[in-house]
Parts: structure tokens; sequence; C-alpha cells
């Protein structure tokens, strides 16, 4: 039984850095983006990258199941438009594909927003619909659907959502969930105490599903419980609080996913690795 704790990591100057990116800062985990996630699209990896970024993982001790890659934050699955969504779709295949190329399983996403152009459903639906045509035309990729804050008009800020979602894919072996603590207290989910993570957890146990469970992200929140505002701290120094953070380090179900931060001062990284694997028992 392992814990898999690290960071989003910088992948400037290729993707071969990362993992030497996690390693100088004591992290047994990494999220990265595979291209620049302001783009739509990217030339595809040489030989050469690809066998770089393969060896430094062996090097430094990270296999996929360690690596949780991000999308571009410029997809929405979700985009009422035909051509918003063309684009979006497209770039999301780009981006399985790459995730695929550096023997990569996981990759994860924001679902979408419906721009007040359409209701929730049609938008989980084509979220959804996205993840079968990305699922049908790769293989070996799990799509990872990451809760949101709810901000404003994305979607997957209540667990309904993501059950909805899922129900709606074909391959329910390759859909999974990341959990952002941000987004989820953002959201209204407290975990502050035993009795409010117990609940929260039994909540997405029940409504999800914790076999669904691949991935978290590690953030404190900057704003109140229920904010709906998706503004990060770091650990122990926001509206969340460390306590949460020890529950969840001690929870047998966080064993061996990618617990990742995402907090704001990555200087802090390092101690707040070192904290977080302080909580293990
Ligand atoms: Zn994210
Ligand atoms: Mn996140
Ligand atoms: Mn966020």
């Amino acid at each position: 039984m392992a814990k898999y704790i690290g960071a989003h990591v910088s992948a400037s100057g290729g993707v071969q850095n990362a993992p030497k990116n996690a390693h100088d800062i004591g992290a047994t985990a990494f999220a990265l983006f595979t291209k620049n996630q302001r783009q739509w699209t990217s030339a595809p990896f040489s030989d050469a990258e690809i066998e770089a970024f393969k060896n430094n993982c062996k090097t430094y001790g990270y296999s996929a199941a360690q690596i949780l890659p991000h999308d571009s934050y410029l997809i929405n699955l979700g985009n009422p438009t035909e051509d918003g969504r063309n684009k979006s779709l497209a770039s999301f295949i780009h981006e399985m594909k790459r995730c695929e190329a550096l023997g990569l399983t996981m990759l994860n996403f924001h679902p979408g927003s419906h721009l007040k152009a359409i209701s929730e459903a049609d938008c989980l639906k084509r979220i959804a619909d996205g993840i079968n045509e990305a699922l049908q035309q790769t293989t070996g990729v799990t799509a990872v659907i990451e809760n949101t804050a709810g901000q404003g008009t994305n979607l997957g800020f209540r667990f309904e959502h993501l059950r909805q979602i899922i129900d709606l894919v074909d391959d329910k072996t390759r859909v999974g969930v990341c959990i952002d603590t941000c987004h989820l207290f953002a959201a209204g989910y407290d975990i502050r105490t035993p009795e409010a993570y117990i609940s929260t957890m039994k909540e997405f146990d029940d409504i999800v599903g914790v076999q669904y469970l691949k991935a978290m992200h590690l953030n404190d929140a900057k704003k109140e419980l229920g904010s709906h505002v998706d503004r990060h701290e770091s650990i122990g120094a926001g509206a969340i609080g460390q306590e949460a953070f020890k529950l969840l380090v001690r929870d047998e179900r966080t064993n061996n996913i990618p617990l990742i931060l995402e907090t704001p001062n990555e200087e802090l990284w390092p101690a707040e690795i070192a904290l977080l694997k302080s909580f293990e028992q």
C-alpha cells in the first residue's frame, strides 16, 4: 500500500524534464501538461522525446500509475456550438493520443461548460459522447473527469453530474474521477472534520462509486464553503485547513492513486509534500 504524493510540475523544455522536476521536490507522483496548455494542438512527439520521457520515469522511479497528465484549459467537450465542440473534441483526442504515445494511462480534464446555451443534461450528454469518441480512437488511456467548483457555467460541481456522465460512457473500465479538494469545498462539500469527511466520501461512494476514484488534486481553498470560486491555497493556509488532508492521506481509498498539489506557492511544494507524507501512519 503506497501513497503517491506530488505536484503539477513544469514540463518546460519538453515532457522528459518533468520526472526530474518531480524528483527534486521529493514527489512520488506528478502531474504535467504534455503540450502547451494554451494551444489547441502541437507537433507530435519525436521517438527521441518519448524514449527520454520513459527513461527518465524509470530513472526516478515513476510508473504510469503515479503520473496524471492534465489536458488544455481551452477544451470544452460540452461546448454548445458545433465549431467549438469539434475543435475541443479534436484537441481532446490529440491529448489522449499523446498520453498513449508516452505510455501513460490517464488523462485528467474538466468536464465542460454549457455557456448558458444548452441545458445541463444536454451538456453532460455532449461531454459523454466526446469521451466515447476519444476512447474509441485510443487504447489504454482512462478519461479522468475532474469535479469542479461550479464557477461560471462549468458542470461537474455536483457528484450527480459525474454520475450522469459516467452512466453515458460505454466503456466503464476507462472512465474515472479526480476529486479536487478545493473544487469540492467550493462546491459546498465539507471535509474539515472527521464527520464531514466521512459523510462527503460516503455521498461520493453512493452517487459515483469509489471504484471510479482514480486521482486527487490536493488544494486548500481561498474562499469559504460553497463559494463556487476556484481559488487554490497552500495546504493548511486556507478555509479547508490541515485536518482534512490528514484524514485524506490516512484514508485507504487514496492508496495507489496520484495525489497532486496544485497549490499556488511552488516554493512550498517540498514542505507540503513532506507534511502530507508525515500524515501516513
Ligand atoms: Zn484541473
Ligand atoms: Mn484541479
Ligand atoms: Mn482549480
